[in-house]
């Protein structure tokens, strides 16, 4: 079994709703297992472009899938997500991105991993860093990216009551 950390993000119709039902339909195929699930998080888009707050959770799990066929079944996911929603134009409402996959490292751009864009983004790593053990192989690394994003304040992210609606 390998454990597998993931991001996701919704920022279109219920949010919440939306992780929910995504994580629902992830726990339902039968070679995945969930081991942890971080606090949901509101974050602000960067860089000017306007569009509405994400709600982002970081997710582990354990799974015999390959990569490919676990993407593959990611990418199901929010495509019935996207179709139930298709009535409402928009962005879409669920994003699933592979953040590691054990100790795998790959550069296809069809599955890059560790995902490329993790120490970059403070909605992936806050959650992340809920969910992982002080003795994950990349603790220091993502300890060190948070600080530095932090310093650098272009990033809100603020923890989200689970009760509340949004
Ligand atoms: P980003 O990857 O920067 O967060 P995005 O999530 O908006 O961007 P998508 O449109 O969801 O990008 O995905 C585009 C493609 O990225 C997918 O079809 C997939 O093949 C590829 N991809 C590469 N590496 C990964 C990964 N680690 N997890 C998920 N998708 C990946
Ligand atoms: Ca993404
Ligand atoms: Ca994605």
């Amino acid at each position: 079994m390998a454990t597998v950390y993931l991001s996701v993000g919704s920022n279109l119709g219920d949010r919440m709703a939306n992780l929910r039902k995504g994580q629902e339909l992830l726990v339902a195929h039968p070679q995945i297992n969930l081991i942890k699930a971080s606090a949901f998080y509101q974050t602000s888009p960067v860089g000017g472009v306007v569009q509405d707050d994400f709600i982002n959770q970081a997710l582990a799990i354990e799974t015999d899938l390959d990569p490919y066929d676990l993407l593959e079944y990611l990418h199901e996911i929010e495509a019935k997500l996207l179709r139930k929603r298709l009535v409402v134009w928009g962005p879409r409402t669920l994003d699933l991105d592979i953040l590691y996959f054990d100790h795998l490292e790959s550069e296809d751009p069809k599955l890059t991993i560790p995902h490329p864009e993790i120490m970059n983004r403070l909605f992936v790593l806050i959650p992340l860093k809920e969910i992982i053990d002080s003795n994950f192989f990349a603790y220091e690394q993502i300890q060190q990216a948070i600080e530095r994003l932090e310093d650098s304040q272009d990033q809100r992210i603020e923890r989200v009551d689970e009760n509340e609606r949004n």
